[in-house]
């Protein structure tokens, strides 16, 4: 019994705090009860900082019980036994920001259950950075309003005149499902829903999860729009939030939902919106004054107190998953939200994940195909080049060169995929086998071609430099083979920037224009050219994964798949499936539209009989996603199984390897005296090796049962606690391995 506690007259409250501890912390308050959800400042040793009042008994009764998988999470609210009455210190001012929606406080502790992840560190992750800063809380003046004060006080002024009309639609919400005034607002230019879209839309009013299969060029983004003017116009009060995989790769979704809902905010969310004005959008959101989000994965946790339908774009994009700090799943935690807040979920896909096509043979998600391009037209064939037949001499076959001459004769456009960066993936010694290495990283580094030196009057000097793809290090290009001092030095293989090279000397005339993270750094930059593909400027485009996804070009006649068996040898068992995903993306670019002549998609492989391959010439996407299922069930993988990794880093490669080693034996014994059903593998390295001069490894913890995984990750915490010096953490459904 803490007797400190039971003689203390001060009442305890619990405050959650970005803290590296599991615990959330105890202060004293007087006057009025601070309630669940208030933001406060409290101190916290010398600082003030800001947290959120939880009361754990509201959490447990508005969800929170579900969470009987994590163990130990309900232990990090109870005060420690030791807590001195002395140390208790009072709780300071409540914040003049709104207090946090129930709902969405359960859905932080679902995550920090979930991804293991101390409760306030998760939640106050997610409060924008600049309302996590005590001082824009605080008047600057005794007397004066605070920044936030302010902020909020311009929010509550009335709306500018403009949006008047829309506020008429509104303020009569409609008993039919499309509600006239919606109907009357239509674009001109938007042509009729087909069948399917009609039947998607019909489908997704019900509460659910509901996967859109759409063939590339479906209308799955019609989908989109008119499924959230729907909602909105249907109810004066619903959110729709829309999850994109990356905002710069989808201003053509961003204007089409501007367009389909005139009059409306709509918040747009993601990495590079400035702190304030993140914290403005997240305040309307919050206050249910902005209904339309459009965001990354940081947005699937925007409190929205009046959420009636999520919906996810490319949800088997691997950028839904966080791969620091909290590692969530914005798709996974939504279907969760979706369940909890009684949404409607709808995931749409060309390439639906195996994740997503179990739960459909499970019977738990809704199936909705758009089978057909809205333009008619049908797929543009695929067909395989064996490069040991006709080798791909300077990353072209002879088939290849010559289809795209066709093109170019026919006045069509032809796109080059290879998903490689740089000039070369190594360069190398000829005498003594040397390979250009990161010194860092302990991986090959890549040999680039400034863009700078793209222009003719560069000198040749600064022309080459390599790069390490994973730490970002950049060095000058040795002259000399730093082994055995040979100065013939050359690169091997072929990335992206030396397949534009041969592509200018194949086809001189022809205007080429190369697409990758090098040429475009910024989203509005990538915007600039995929405007001046449509208008035909453009003959040849080359470029990597950056083409792959949301553009729909006009006039592209043949894709040409230079080289993608790297992908297809990765010792990753998600990485066929992701190949896959891109590759179909990539041939969907092709002859989209009525008219073109000789529209087809080339694939140069060395394995042309291999499984992937096969069930790409056929366009079978279910085929192939069936075949990995099987494989999956077959060997215990997610999503038939549950994994999780533990990962740990040291300087000493030979102390991490024995400490996680010590740690594996330990879990395997207290598994077999507690009858756990968890395996435990490794120590296996990561990728790579090395990073920052710190040799990285990690165990993988397996199971076929849910609490049981959680078990074994309460014994890891634990051991992480006591470990803090291998800097390591956990990773639940890790998706790189
Ligand atoms: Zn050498
Ligand atoms: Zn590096």
């Amino acid at each position: 019994m803490p007797t400190d506690l039971s003689t203390s007259p001060k009442p305890l409250i619990s405050v959650a705090l970005d803290v590296p501890m599991a615990q959330v912390l105890h202060y004293s308050w007087a006057g009025e009860k601070p309630a669940h959800g208030d933001w406060v400042i409290v101190p916290l040793g010398k600082r003030q900082v800001v947290g959120m009042v939880v009361d754990r008994h509201i959490l447990a009764q508005d969800g929170g019980e579900s969470f009987g998988f994590n163990e130990s999470f309900w232990g990090s609210f109870e005060p420690p036994a030791d807590l001195a009455a002395s140390k208790i210190r009072p709780i300071g001012p409540r914040l003049s920001i709104p207090r946090a929606d129930r709902q969405w406080i359960v859905l932080l502790a679902f995550a920090s259950a979930y991804y293991r992840r101390p409760f306030g560190a998760a939640l106050l992750s997610v409060l924008p950075k600049w309302l996590r800063q005590p001082q824009n809380h605080r008047p600057k003046k005794e007397g004066a309003p605070s920044l936030v004060q302010k902020l909020l006080e311009k929010m509550s002024a009335p709306p500018p005149s403009a949006s008047c009309a829309d506020e008429a639609d509104l303020s009569q919400p409609q008993t039919g499902v499309v509600s006239a005034a919606s109907k009357t607002d239509q674009p001109a230019t938007d042509p009729p829903l087909n069948t399917d879209q009609q039947n998607a839309l019909a489908a997704i009013r019900e509460i659910g999860v509901h996967v859109l299969h759409g063939v590339t060029g479906s209308g799955k983004t019609r989908v989109y729009t008119e499924a959230a003017r729907e909602i909105l116009f249907r109810d004066a009060q619903s959110q729709v939030l829309m999850l994109v995989p990356e905002i710069g790769l989808t201003p053509q979704l961003v204007s089409r939902f501007k367009k389909t809902l005139p009059g409306f905010e709509i918040a747009i969310l993601h990495s590079e919106v400035s702190e304030r004005e993140r914290a403005r959008l997240w305040l309307l959101i919050a206050q249910g004054k902005i209904r339309m989000v459009i965001g990354t994965r940081l947005a699937a946790m925007t409190p929205m107190p009046h959420l009636t339908l999520i919906m996810i774009d490319e949800e088997h994009d691997a950028s839904y998953k966080q791969q620091e700090g909290m590692r969530y799943s914005a798709r996974d935690l939504s279907v969760w939200r979706a369940h909890h807040v009684k949404a409607s979920l709808l995931l749409g896909s060309a390439t639906p994940s195996v994740e997503t096509w179990a739960q459909l043979e499970r019977g738990k998600y809704q199936y909705l195909s758009l089978p057909k391009r809205a333009t008619g037209e049908p797929p543009a064939p695929i067909s395989l080049v064996d490069s040991l037949k006709d080798p791909a001499t300077g990353g072209l076959s002879s088939q290849a060169r010559a289809r795209i001459d066709a093109v170019l004769q026919g006045g069509g456009q032809a796109l080059i995929f290879l998903n490689r960066r740089g000039y070369a993936p190594v360069l190398s010694c000829s005498s003594c086998g040397w390979a250009s290495e990161c010194a860092d990283c302990k991986i090959a580094s890549v040999l680039h071609r400034s863009e700078a030196a793209s222009t003719p009057t560069s000198t040749s000097a600064s022309k080459w430099r390599l790069q390490c793809h994973h730490c970002g290090q950049s060095s000058p290009v040795v002259r000399q083979c730093p082994q055995c001092g040979d100065t013939d030095l050359s690169p091997i293989g072929r990335g992206v920037q030396r397949l534009e090279q041969t592509l200018r000397e194949v086809f001189p005339q022809a205007r080429i224009m190369r697409v990758d993270r090098d040429s475009v750094r910024q989203g509005k930059l990538l915007g600039e050219r995929i405007d001046a593909i449509d208008r035909g400027e453009v003959d040849i485009v080359v470029g990597t994964q950056m083409l792959a996804k949301g553009h729909d070009f006009a006039r592209m006649n043949l894709v040409v798949v230079a080289d993608a068996d790297t992908q297809l040898l990765n010792p990753d068992f998600r990485a066929p499936e992701r190949l896959f995903a891109t590759l179909i993306q990539v041939a969907g670019r092709a002859g989209r539209h009525a008219g073109e002549v000789g529209a087809g998609v080339l694939v140069q492989t060395r394995y042309p009989q291999h499984r992937l391959y096969q069930y790409l010439l056929n366009q079978d996407v279910k085929g192939y996603a069936q075949a990995e299922m099987a494989d999956r069930r077959a060997s215990g993988l997610p999503p038939y199984a549950f994994m999780a990794a533990l990962r740990a880093s040291h300087t000493h490669q030979q102390t991490a390897q024995s400490a996680l080693r010590a740690l594996q034996a330990e879990l395997a014994s207290a598994c077999r005296e507690r009858s756990i059903d968890v395996r435990i593998y490794g120590p296996v390295p990561r990728y790579p090796e090395t990073l920052a001069g710190r040799w990285r490894g990690q165990l993988m913890i397996e199971s076929d049962h849910r609490r049981s995984l959680h078990a074994v990750l309460s014994m890891v915490e634990d051991w992480m606690t006591s470990h803090a010096s291998f800097d390591p953490h956990l990773d639940v459904d890790p998706i790189e391995l």
